[in-house]
């Protein structure tokens, strides 16, 4: 057997992955990584998924990034040049950290000084720490000078924040996921929690063991949850408005809704009752593909139930009608009263590891700090009177209109700090095309990603596990990640590289640790309060809000009403609107698009990890036995699959989980990348891409 290395030392930290926020022991032998264990943490009780317990070697890869560098003159910028990531020599240079960082300022300085502030724009990290995010903002605020400034909540959560901000006065979760405990109803819309949060999904499980429990899973996929499930309800994609619209009908029809909470604590009641009269089960049955009575009974076994719970992901916020899906969902739970008690809520699972805090930091182009409006003048001036600049009064560019504005010309020069929207952002010809025609791009990273092989200097900075931070979960549990290994080579901190590139531009800040960014955060940011760096170094974890130094922090919000303008909740009502492109002759099949278990979003991370590769090494589209059989191909065959967008070549995987007419492909896999055939139609309000549906073909190929 093989011999167990002692470590030198064991850190105590968080998963760098997702938002579920694992507390970790990093077991660290000569600067190196020897293994990962779970924690007695809030969110994981010890357990971690196969990516937090295996997926640690990314950060010893040899390809991680250890100089700065800088593009030689006339070297075609892109990704698809097709040399491998260790093989850039012909198109980089190796530069000083000087010759780069001034290099990467003075061309950033050079466009806001010709073209204006509004030339520049950045997108921030929600892999980063709440500092990191908190100065990127600063950086793009009070350097740059305009708002232009969004990261990659816009391309999962957005909808669910504005329609939350809208309904209930905040964009986070109103309770925890482990909540599943003390429901009796638990509702998973949209979401596949044994891919994408593991350690959740076990949560779920063990609570639907209890015969007393409802579980309901909603979602045109199939998914291993099912297994413990009252029921699957496997609607017709896109088509969840009239699904929910018929459950809110039932509710109301069967008088099955809490008349004194919706007096006290609701606006809009009345409006909704009105509009609803068209949503009936037995009318929506065929355009949802549920029948009326199943419809009818989850409804029912949700209203009438102690406590009921709803949990989504990005099946429900990915679409041209994201917010109107959560609209919905929390017009279920006002007027129902399950919302504010144990074991009742609304709780949008978060993707990455921080993309809560970095939302909460302020990495959004309409929104300071804490949610506070760019557009209120009073807010601005109170910021303007902080930071000691004035501010720009107009909101910013989100991730995708950021890419037109380049189209357009009026977006000329860029920083992305751990982003990588050369595989993240739909339709990427687009985007793609869109980063080549930046006359300066300043990349920071740990690996040459996508992203960065367009861009002019690339900044190497440091893995989660190099650095001191806090991160904040889905479940508003603001933990503390700390540094257990060493950078490589010549990498450096990403705050202070971000604080390098400010004072080159001309800022005068003077950080010297992430504690005294935490401490800045504090005073602008109501929702830290009773929260401090030194809190977190000795207990590790605080759940905001907190209202005293030595409480847990709030785990149930709104017990006491709404942080709305009116203290009420307020009902939306919500109209059919179909997906921005429907299936058609040309294109007869719905492609979906979202992450595999041991795939972390562009698989920029996990990849790169040996052992995570290896259990999925290879690009490939999930595909029903019915659609294979009716185009001829079987389990390994090569097909193209098109869009309106463009075309990709990968494997076949027979899969039961999609039905029939849809497609699934994973967004990690650069060879064949799905985001090259996503649709960029906007949702409205959130402006987040309708990832969860394009309309496409399959063809067979006869060779690779
Ligand atoms: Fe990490 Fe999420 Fe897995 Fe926990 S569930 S170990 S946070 S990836």
């Amino acid at each position: 057997g093989q011999r167990e290395e002692y470590p030198d030392e064991i850190i105590n930290s968080v998963c760098p992955f997702c938002g579920v926020g694992c507390q970790t022991e990093v077991h660290v032998k000569d600067d190196k990584i020897l293994k990962i264990d779970g924690r007695d943490g809030p969110a994981n009780e010890k357990r971690l998924c196969v990516k937090g317990r295996f997926g640690f070697d990314y950060i010893h890869n040899a390809n991680r990034l250890t100089k700065p560098l800088i593009r030689r003159d006339d070297a075609p910028r892109g990704w698809d040049i097709g040399v491998p990531d260790n093989d850039f020599s012909q198109f980089f240079r190796e530069a000083t950290w000087e010759e780069a960082l001034e290099r990467a300022a003075s061309g950033l300085s050079k466009i806001r000084d010709e073209k204006g502030p509004k030339s520049l724009a950045g997108f921030g990290s929600a892999k980063g720490s709440n500092e990191e995010a908190y100065l990127f903002q600063k950086l793009v605020r009070t350097g740059f000078g305009s708002n232009n400034v969004d990261h990659c909540t816009r391309l999962c959560h957005a909808s669910s924040v504005a329609a939350l901000m809208e309904g209930v006065g905040s964009g986070a979760v109103s309770a925890p996921f482990t909540s599943v405990a003390e429901a009796e109803c638990i509702i998973i819309i949209g979401c596949r929690p044994e891919q994408n949060h593991p350690v959740a999904a076990s949560y779920i499980k063990q609570a639907a063991k209890d015969p007393k429990k409802h579980l309901f899973v909603l979602d045109p996929r199939g998914q291993s949850l099912v297994k413990y499930a009252d029921k699957h309800l496997q609607f017709k994609p896109g088509r969840d408005v009239a699904m929910l619209n018929a459950m809110i009908y039932t509710i109301i029809e069967e008088n099955l809704y809490d008349v004194q909470y919706v007096q006290a604590n609701t606006e809009g009641f009345e409006e909704l009752k009105t509009n609803i009269k068209d949503f009936s089960p037995e009318d929506m049955a065929e355009i949802c593909g549920i029948d009326a009575q199943t419809l009818r009974e989850t409804a029912r076994v949700y209203a009438t139930s102690e406590a009921s719970l709803i949990l989504w992901g990005m099946g429900v916020s990915q679409h041209t009608h994201g917010t109107d899906n959560v609209r919905s969902l929390i017009a279920m739970s006002l007027i129902t009263g399950q919302i504010g008690r144990p074991g009742t809520g609304l709780h949008p699972l978060r993707g990455q590891n921080n993309v809560q805090g970095a939302s909460d930091a302020g990495l959004i182009p309409m929104l300071y700090p804490d949610y506070q409006s760019v557009e209120n003048e009073e807010i601005r001036t109170r910021m303007e009177d902080f930071w000691g600049m004035e501010l720009d009064r107009q909101k910013g560019l989100t991730v995708v209109e950021t890419m037109d504005a380049i189209h357009d010309g009026n977006v000329t020069g860029m920083f992305i700090q751990g982003e990588n929207p050369a595989m993240s952002d739909p339709d990427q010809h687009h985007a793609r095309e869109a980063l080549s025609k930046l006359d300066h791009l300043v990349v920071q990273d740990i690996f040459m990603t996508e992203t960065a092989w367009h861009a002019d200097v690339i900044l190497p900075s440091s893995a989660h596990a190099e650095k001191d931070g806090t991160f904040t979960n889905t479940n508003r549990q603001v933990q503390i990640g700390r540094a257990a290994v060493s950078p490589p080579g010549e990498a450096r901190q990403d705050w202070e590289l971000i604080q390098e590139l400010a004072q080159h531009m001309g800022l005068n800040w003077s950080y010297t640790h992430p504690k005294e960014v935490f401490n800045e955060m504090a005073q602008i940011m109501p929702s830290l309060n009773n929260i401090t760096w030194e809190r977190l170094e000795r207990e590790e974890v605080v759940t905001y809000p907190c209202s005293s130094a030595d409480g847990p922090g709030t785990e149930i919000l709104f017990a006491q009403g709404f942080p709305t303008a009116s203290g009420r909740g307020k009902l939306v009502s919500t109209a059919l609107i179909d997906p921005a492109e429907l299936p058609d002759k040309e294109f007869p099949l719905v492609l979906t698009t979202g992450r595999l278990l041991e795939h972390w979003h562009t698989g920029a991370m996990t990849r790169r990890s040996q052992v995570l590769d290896n259990l999925e090494p290879e690009a490939v589209v999930f595909v029903n036995r019915l659609d294979m059989n009716s185009l001829g191909i079987v389990a390994g065959d090569w097909v193209s699959v098109t869009t309106r967008r463009g075309t990709v070549s990968l494997k076949v995987r027979q899969d039961r989980e999609v039905p029939e007419g849809m497609i699934f492909m994973p967004f990690c896999f650069s060879e064949a990348a799905a985001n090259m055939l996503t649709n960029p139609q906007l949702d409205p309000f959130g402006k987040i891409p309708e990832f969860k549906y394009s309309a496409a073909r399959l063809d067979p190929l006869a060779v690779a």
